[in-house]
Formats: structure tokens, sequence, C-alpha cells
């Protein structure tokens, strides 16, 4: 599984806004700041999928510039689009904020939107996900994603919680947040990751949603990812 990352950060740092390309046509989140860095280095119309794990900024306010892109490029193809309950309501509100009603009219001819749910199994190309609901804000998801061989975790944004066990325990590698420095029931803190890597060592544990305070806390600890760090797992 080729997982890209396009950033690794939480609003709350000058590093881009977690995100990832997933064997190169998968788009997990499209945080604020994250389409600039998209369009100049990635080929906007593979991207066939995309899925949005709550609607938090940090996580999908870019979303409607991707679509724009896909217009201004007369992209033919349908997307499918992995989101809580919600989307297509949160969208038109989106579109009409901005002023974009032919983005609307295409996104409606160009997007099939599938609801998350807890335990929810789809296939995308070659893998399998599954989401999990997680503890963050209503209708936040985390995701299992395996192509038969190998199995990745993403914790997405939460805190400490049964999911993200289940996530952890049916993964080699999991990608976790980790934007706090005290624990607390919105996101992991550096302790918390710390006593997991110990608690599961079998499991390779990559801290992303990372704040300035939790890198520099973290920095001596463990190692971190970088921005459009690619990962072959
Ligand atoms: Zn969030």
């Amino acid at each position: 599984m080729k997982i890209e990352l396009i950033g690794t950060g939480c609003t709350w740092t000058k590093k881009l806004a977690t995100s990832y390309i997933i064997d190169d046509h998968i788009m997990l989140d499209c945080p604020q700041g994250s389409f600039k860095t998209l369009f100049t280095k990635h080929k906007l119309d593979k991207i066939d999928t995309v899925i949005i794990s709550h609607y938090h900024s940090d996580h999908w306010a870019d979303f409607h510039l991707f679509v724009e892109a896909l217009k201004h490029k007369n992209f033919t193809n349908k997307v499918k689009v992995f989101a809580p309950v919600g989307f297509w309501e949160k969208f038109e509100c989106l579109a009409k904020a901005f002023y974009l009603p032919k983005t609307l009219i295409f996104a409606k001819e160009h997007i099939s939107f599938n609801q998350l749910k807890n335990g929810k199994v789809f296939k995308i190309g070659r893998l399998n996900f599954t989401s999990y609901e997680v503890k963050h804000i209503p209708d936040s998801f985390g995701f299992v994603a395996s192509d038969g061989e190998t199995t990745v975790g993403f914790s997405c944004d939460t805190s400490m919680c049964d999911n993200l066990i289940k996530i952890i325990k049916k993964s080699k590698v999991v990608f976790i947040d980790m934007a706090s420095t005290q624990p607390n029931d919105k996101h992991l803190c550096v302790n918390e990751v710390i006593n997991l890597k110990k608690e599961f060592d079998k499991v390779q544990f990559i801290p992303i949603h990372l704040s300035d305070f939790s890198t520099h806390v973290a920095k001596n600890k463990m190692k971190l990812p970088y921005s459009g760090q690619i990962f072959n797992i």
C-alpha cells in the first residue's frame, strides 16, 4: 500500500494539516491549505475517491477547490465520496457561502455520496476499508485499510476510545492522532501515544495531526513524519 502524507499537522501549527493520498487515487481528508500542494504536485483527475473523516475545517475545507479543479479540467468520471451523514447539506452551504452555483451543479452530476457508519466495510480499488466511529466530535471516523496482506490503521482525530483500540489491534501500521500534550476528550496526547506504543509493541505508530506543542514534547522521544513523506507498507 502506498501512502503519501500531504501534511502532518493540526490547525495550530505552520505545518500543513494532515491528509493522505493512498495508492495514488484515494484522498483521505482535504484540509484547508492542502489544495495548493495537491494542485501543484498531484494529478487530481487520478483521484476517484475522497474519504472525509469528519466535518472540521482542517479535514475538508478545501474539498470545494478539488471539485472546482475537476470542473475546470472537464472531468467526466464519477468521484465517490465517503463521508459522515449530512454531506450534501453541508456542501450546499459551502457552495452558497462561496457563491459557487456551477460547482454545486457539477458536484451533483459527478459525485456519488456514500454515508459512513460504524463498522461499515467498503471496497475502493484493491483495498477493503472498515470505518469505526471514534471519540472526537459527533460523526467522526477512523479507518482500517487492508490489501489482503497488510493492514493499515488511520485513527484520524480521536481521543482514547474502544474503537481506537480495535483499529490498533487490526493494524500493522497506525497513523495516530498526537495533537495534544495533556489528556483530553478530543485528541490523543504524547504520553498516551507512548503508552500505546509500549502496550502494542508489534504495531508501528506514526504520529500525525501534530501541534507545535506536541512536536516539541515528542521530538526527542519518537520519530515524527514530514509533509510529503511516502510510505510503502
Ligand atoms: Zn477534528
